[in-house]
């Protein structure tokens, strides 16, 4: 059962204190921190089995091979994927979104065709997109929102021709904490035929996932916001659209034989992990959806669930406060304006009293402009956050609005 004092005893980063104040981390939608199994499983490998995959007959290569080939059979059973081989490491979602977006434009997509996305996307699932349009003479299509930070999807079904070659969409906004309604913006794509691409990031580590239950084509996400280490990601594609994916890029592991004049490529995944992978971290990522399993994504979806209500119900009785997003269903995050104040003045002075949130555009700049606003503060929180943490940041934000009045 989900026990949250022996959760925060997980994570030794969270009893420290920060300008003599205990440390309150509200900053999960950009970084989690790590359990101590998860800094374990970093260290252990280090000093017992670090050895390079794939390429070595002796005892080490072979544990480590093994230890990177079990946390790729972790990803599939934490997503539900049907097979293990269409799990693919990456160093991040970023790294992921890339690959789709390179290796589907350079195989599929032409002159005139058109791509959708949301305008709520953050910039990795947008600039790539961007760049591939630009070089295909291409045309990238936006969902619009409405003031709630909700998708329209009335106007999402009247974006598709029969130009439209793919989409790619967020599932929950690392701004506006809205969590769309991603079954039906996949299942209406599929009713045209079109491919579609969820970018798990803020999601993943909230909301339990099943890639054959989404029926979603592509899905990905980053091992660092979901507990484990920094430079991990995987990539879930079904098999068909990966095995029609060219390779992303060229080096070891990814060919099967190599002449001067040809090279024929490696099945999956491997054809899309060229070079050294960062297996220790894929392992370090294994354990945490281990640790996650254990624990139960029901229960930690029901209790931050909880949680983030208890915070925008607790920050929206500030009267300076004005909270960006009002969407039905909101996740991991919560956007704010104070009164008065530029939010990176809100940030650092919460900072004073030991609360970490984040402020600025969080890489999402088309949602700035929607709503005229140079930035916001988020607060954004993960399983190991209370109602008492919550409680204290909100005391101390409203004496920092009553400053700035
Ligand atoms: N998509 C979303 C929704 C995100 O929140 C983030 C990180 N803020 C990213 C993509 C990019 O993640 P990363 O930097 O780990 O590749």
């Amino acid at each position: 059962m989900f026990d949250i004092q022996s959760i925060r005893n997980d994570f030794p980063i969270l009893s420290q204190k920060v300008h003599n104040h205990d440390l309150i981390y509200f900053d999960n939608g950009a970084t989690t921190q790590k359990p101590q199994v998860v800094i374990d499983a970093i260290v252990d490998a280090y000093t017992k089995t670090n050895s390079n995959i794939h390429r070595g007959i002796h005892t080490l290569s072979q544990l480590s091979t093994t230890m990177y080939e079990q946390a790729r059979q972790m990803v599939q059973v934490f997503i539900n994927a049907p097979h293990d081989y269409e799990i693919i490491f990456t160093k991040g979602v970023t790294e992921s979104l890339n690959l789709v977006a390179q290796t589907f434009s350079e195989a599929f997509l032409n002159e005139g065709d058109e791509i959708i996305v949301s305008a709520m996307e953050h910039h990795s699932n947008l600039v790539p997109w961007q760049m591939v349009c630009e070089r295909k003479k291409a045309k990238l299509k936006c969902i619009p929102f409405n003031h709630d930070g909700v998708l329209d999807i009335e106007a999402y079904k009247n974006l598709f021709t029969e130009k439209t070659k793919f989409v790619s969409v967020v599932h929950v906004s690392n701004t506006l904490g809205t969590v769309n309604p991603i079954k039906e913006i996949i299942d209406i794509a599929h009713s045209h035929n079109v491919p579609i691409m969820i970018d798990g990031a803020q999601s993943v580590q909230h909301i339990p996932i099943d890639v054959q239950e989404l029926d979603c084509d592509f899905f990905a996400f980053s091992g660092h916001k979901i507990y484990a280490p920094t430079g991990t990601g995987v990539l879930w594609g079904k098999e068909e659209w990966l095995e029609k994916l060219p390779p992303y890029q060229g080096g070891g592991d990814m060919i099967k034989t190599v002449t001067l004049e040809k090279t024929i490529y490696n099945d999956l995944p491997f054809k899309f992990e060229a070079g050294t992978t960062n297996y220790v971290g894929a392992h370090a990522l294994g354990v945490a959806l281990h640790y996650l399993m254990n624990i139960g994504m029901p229960y930690i979806q029901k209790y931050e669930s909880e949680l983030i209500q208890y915070a925008n119900q607790k920050l929206a009785e500030i009267p300076q406060v004005t909270i960006i997003g009002n969407a039905p269903e909101k996740a991991g995050a919560i956007s704010f304006e104070v009164d008065g104040a530029h939010c990176a003045d809100i940030g650092m002075i919460l900072d004073k009293q030991g609360i970490a949130i984040r402020t600025g555009t969080h890489c999402t700049e088309p949602i700035m402009q929607y709503y005229g606003v140079p930035g916001t503060a988020r607060m954004s929180l993960a399983m190991y956050n209370t109602k008492e943490e919550i409680d204290y940041f909100v005391k101390t934000l409203a004496k920092v609005a009553m400053m700035f009045e």
